[in-house]
């Protein structure tokens, strides 16, 4: 797009100034800066993923609670399978299901308790000067996203990289807006102008709402969202409707976790252990006893694949028109757009990237896609993916011509030309989701994309193909 000569000339010399300046603020690129603009000092802002941040009561003052805290999350959500153990002998005989079902149901509605129905808890302070690493340190505490903020601040400084805190109970739309708020907070506080963006998972979901809504304004320089939900996961509509617990993908967590690689095949057979259908009725009658909660939170909403958002809508018709307006507003105007909203962006300057996962098995609790252990990796690219057990196959041709260049994976199970970005999504095999700070080349790749002066695609750095196996 050209401007008028006098525009530029005067951008030039503005350009020169800011330059000059002690601050060193982040321009918008445009073609008459060439390339010296530092992303290094564009401040970072880390949004992690579900159920992470922690909840409050009187944040801020004396009376301060934690009435959820991200460091018990996992125990938690341990205790609540914990609970479920004893009553798993059930499951052997006809009708044991109820009785683990509504066991874990319990334990899961006491933890959560305080979350139904009620906006009335903090999270940690939003203002930037309360949530840059620096202050963090500074008072004992450390960012959930540890190493990624350990990396960025090595390189960036610790003044420089932010974490937002957020409500994960809320609608992605409602979250967008608080995220606004942030961002244009730290572009204040700092002096920049313009930031970089990490999301994770919920998080590159929000991430990528906002870029939608709000990335013409310009102020992302910078964005990396890894493993996001961007197109819901189909987790939730599965543990509702037909929930089908992977044995095998069970065995490869256990097997990961005791440090084996345990390339199983699938294991068919764990479906015809004995329980294991009842098993999958108790997973569901957990789901339905526990609904009073989950589906309070609009996120829980914006989380479900589209169609399967819809014939929970018809299960379910008491749940208010306000997480219902905002989650139609997520599934209908934003979902379906990210590929041309995010090509926008572009246009305007913000580079883009995705970090997608995949193996060879199912998700937890999913049927036939891949995915990384939780999101399907469709869901969390656009592109095509072969189902489990198939390839593309041989005379597979790719969807979209794109740049000219190839787009399949060399296992023929991904075709990424009809991603959301075709040329800056990357695809980590065996990776699981929310894992990226165990392994060195996944973390290297998010923190050089995210501080990159430059576009960084799938064709211009040859330690980072599209494709890393
Ligand atoms: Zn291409």
């Amino acid at each position: 797009m050209k401007k008028p000569f006098s525009i530029r000339i005067l951008s030039i010399i503005l350009s020169a100034i800011f330059a000059l300046s002690p601050a060193f603020p982040c321009f918008a690129q445009s073609e008459e800066y060439n390339g010296s603009s530092d992303a290094k000092n564009c401040p970072s802002i880390i949004i992690t993923g579900y159920f992470l941040p922690g909840l409050y009561t009187d944040y801020g003052t004396e009376r301060q609670k934690e009435v959820w805290a991200m460091k018990k999350t996992l125990p938690k959500l341990l205790g609540v399978a914990a609970a479920t153990v004893p009553t798993l002998p059930a499951l052997l005989f006809p009708g044991g299901e109820k009785i683990c079902g509504k066991a874990a149901a319990d334990t899961f509605n006491r933890l959560f308790e305080f979350s139904k129905g009620s906006n009335d808890y903090d999270t940690r302070s939003q203002k930037p000067q309360e949530a840059s690493l620096t202050y963090y340190n500074n008072n004992g505490l450390s960012f959930i996203d540890k190493d990624l903020s350990l990396e960025l601040g090595k390189k960036q400084g610790t003044d420089n990289v932010f974490t937002f805190a957020y409500d994960w109970r809320d609608n992605v739309v409602d979250t967008v807006e608080t995220l606004k708020i942030f961002i244009d907070g730290v572009i204040e506080y700092t002096g920049a102008e313009k930031i970089n963006l990490f999301g994770l998972s919920f998080g590159g979901l929000v991430a990528g709402a906002y870029l939608s809504k709000y990335g013409s304004e310009g102020k992302i320089k910078n964005a990396v969202l890894d493993v996001p939900a961007l197109g819901g996961t189909e987790a939730i509509g599965n543990f509702f409707e037909q929930p089908e617990i992977q044995g095998n993908t069970i065995v490869n967590i256990a097997g990961d976790a005791l440090g084996l690689r345990v390339n199983v095949k699938r294991l068919a057979f764990a479906k015809n252990l004995p329980g294991a259908e009842n098993f999958n009725k108790a997973v569901k009658i957990f789901a339905e006893n526990t609904a009073d909660i989950t589906l309070s939170w609009g996120s829980f909403w914006d989380l479900m694949k589209t169609d399967d958002y819809e014939r929970m809508k018809t299960a379910y018709p008491d749940v208010p028109n306000d997480i219902i307006e905002k989650s139609d507003e997520l599934h209908y105007s934003i979902m379906p757009n990210f590929r041309s909203a995010f090509a926008q962006c572009r246009e305007n300057g913000t580079n883009i990237s995705i970090i997608a996962n995949y193996t060879d098995y199912p998700t937890l609790f999913g049927g036939s896609e891949r995915g990384d252990i939780l999101i399907e990796t469709y869901l969390e690219s656009g592109a095509k993916i072969a189902p489990v057990n198939k390839t593309l196959g041989s005379n597979y041709k790719q969807i979209d011509k794109c740049c000219g260049k190839n787009h399949i994976s060399k296992d023929s199970v991904i075709d990424a030309s009809c991603a959301y970005l075709p040329d800056s999504t990357w695809f980590i095999k065996d990776h699981y989701h929310g894992t990226y700070s165990k392994d060195k080349t996944n973390l290297s790749l998010i923190v050089d994309l995210l501080l990159a002066d430059k576009t960084i695609t799938v064709f211009s750095d040859s330690r980072y193909p599209q494709f890393i196996m």
